[in-house]
């Protein structure tokens, strides 16, 4: 069966909808790679296929909820351009909707109340990995709540949901392929947590309840997750038949691993998309990055522009095979786009990089603006983050940089140096033209009568001017600076370099 052919998507073509989708994190950590990458196939998706993307917090567990963090959460979604067309929903502002749900299930007898304590029958929430099939059926200890026999006269039951058992669940997972699961080896799963954990007095939903009540309210077409919740899926299944509604199509994707293949986290370094922003990453270059983890598009190409990755995703691009997080990749995307994006479309993350760093000048985005788009564009083959323009390239946007020490032990050691620079600047100073090729001409000609090499003295200068050893090529670097900064800095220099130079 087609995804398009799928009764959901019927359903909802009929109503002349299209795809929705939805992504909803819980607010118990940042923002991170896994849950970015999920976003973003969501997105894609919804953007493929001109459908609606959607965005609900899942705030419902109490004690592992930490609601200062979903301000985060929107802010890395924003920053990495992943726009959402309804919401944020909060399901703890839904309450109402999942207790009616539960009442429902309560009076077809799809659930029953349950007097253990949580524990006992623990594990309505399990998540794993997408495992195959197993051939013997673990049948599961059921309570005897289950037959209206209390084991306890708990007066806030939980609402647990009653598994049809003799009769297995299937689905066809637009990623896995076919699944099936006895269910008997099921648990009764919880639905609603007892009353009395819950602050306000209302029954609280667990995951499951609250994902399939609202995936049916909001009119998901699509599931599109984490492989991690393969195994909600067919107690989701039985959730949405309860319910009397058709369940979406469920697409997993795959796992993200770190470089030595175990499950992406704290131990492998930054995963909070946050801290890849404040690095300096180019969202569209994460994006890029982050799309091929899972998906490729039937070819090589490993550059996507977004609007490109639009128009090609697919869930048949989506694989089964674990992907790995490789951050050498992420820097080589970074660098790529860095070089290679229009450089009008760059000006304004290099304007906003420098303005955090307190370099912008007002000018350059106006009168001056021919200037900055010159020096980014000189700047940028060298840079693999965007701070390095606030950093490394500081000393083309500001007097106020200082000099690398390893380049000044290096190149400023030369007893012959505040001579010769002393003689370069004047004939820089008494260049009637300030071109490259003056320069160039001035610099090689002092060399040439001095009998030392053109390289001794442009390294040299490279640091007067800079401040580091590796820049864009010198007379270049000369241009977008300027005569007067040029004659300037080397002025300024020469005392240190004499200093270092008698020094030996
Ligand atoms: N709140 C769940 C999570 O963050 C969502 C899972 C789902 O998409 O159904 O993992």
């Amino acid at each position: 069966m087609s995804y398009s052919d799928h009764p959901r998507s019927q359903a909802a073509d009929a109503r002349g909808e299209g795809v929705r989708v939805r992504f909803a994190p819980s607010p118990t950590g940042f923002l991170h790679v896994g849950g970015a990458r999920t976003a973003l196939f969501n997105w894609l998706f919804a953007r493929n296929q001109r459908g609606t993307f959607i965005l609900r917090i899942e705030d419902t567990d109490l004690e592992r909820n930490r609601p200062e963090l979903v301000e985060g959460i929107l802010d890395g979604l924003r920053w990495l351009g992943l726009d959402w067309d309804e919401g944020p929903f909060y399901q703890s502002q839904r309450l109402p909707g999942y207790a009616a749900a539960a009442e429902k299930l309560l009076s077809k007898g799809a659930a029953y109340l349950c007097h253990c304590p949580p524990e006992k029958y623990a594990g309505g929430d399990s998540a794993d990995e997408a495992g195959t099939a197993k051939s013997e059926i673990k049948r599961i200890v059921r309570c005897s709540c289950r037959d209206a026999k209390p084991s306890t006269a708990d007066q806030n039951p939980a609402v647990r949901f009653r598994v049809p058992l003799g009769t297995t669940t299937r689905f066809d997972d637009a990623v896995f392929g076919p699944r099936e699961i006895h269910n008997d080896e099921m648990e009764d799963f919880v639905l609603l947590r007892s009353a009395r954990s819950a602050s306000g007095g209302t029954a609280l939903p667990t995951y499951q309840l609250g994902a399939v009540v609202d995936d049916i309210d909001m009119r998901i077409t699509h599931v599109i997750r984490g492989a991690d919740h393969i195994s909600n899926t067919p107690k989701q299944i039985l959730l949405y038949r309860a319910l009397d509604a058709v369940p979406p199509v469920f697409a997993h994707v795959p796992l993200i691993l770190g470089p030595d293949r175990t499950r992406l986290s704290k131990r492998h370094g930054a995963t909070s998309v946050s801290s890849y922003r404040d690095e300096g990453f180019l969202p569209e270059a994460f994006r890029n990055f982050l799309a091929l983890l899972g998906w490729s598009s039937g070819d090589d190409t490993e550059m996507f522009r977004t609007s490109d990755l639009i128009q090609r995703f697919s869930l048949s691009g989506v694989s089964r095979t674990n992907a790995v997080f490789d951050r050498a990749k992420l820097e080589w995307f970074n660098q790529q786009y860095l070089q290679k994006l229009p450089l009008e479309e760059l000006l304004p993350a290099i304007q906003a990089e420098l303005e955090k760093a307190g370099l912008w000048r007002p000018e350059w985005g106006a009168s001056q603006r021919e200037w900055f788009a010159r020096t980014v564009d000189l700047l940028r083959p060298r840079t693999r983050l965007l701070s390095d323009f606030s950093h490394w390239a500081r000393a083309f946007f500001t007097d106020d940089f200082d000099y690398d020490l390893a380049a000044r032990e290096k190149f400023w050691k030369d007893e012959r140096l505040p001579d010769l620079l002393t003689r370069l600047t004047d004939e820089l100073a008494a260049l009637p033209d300030w071109t490259h090729d003056a320069c160039d001409r001035a610099l090689r000609q002092l060399a040439e009568k001095a009998g030392v090499k053109a390289a001794l003295l442009i390294n040299a200068t490279r640091v007067a001017l800079v401040g580091q050893p590796v820049a864009p090529p010198l007379f270049d670097t000369m241009l977008v600076l300027g005569k007067e900064r040029v004659v300037g800095r080397l002025r300024r220099a020469l005392p240190a370099i004499s200093a270092r130079s008698a020094a030996g």
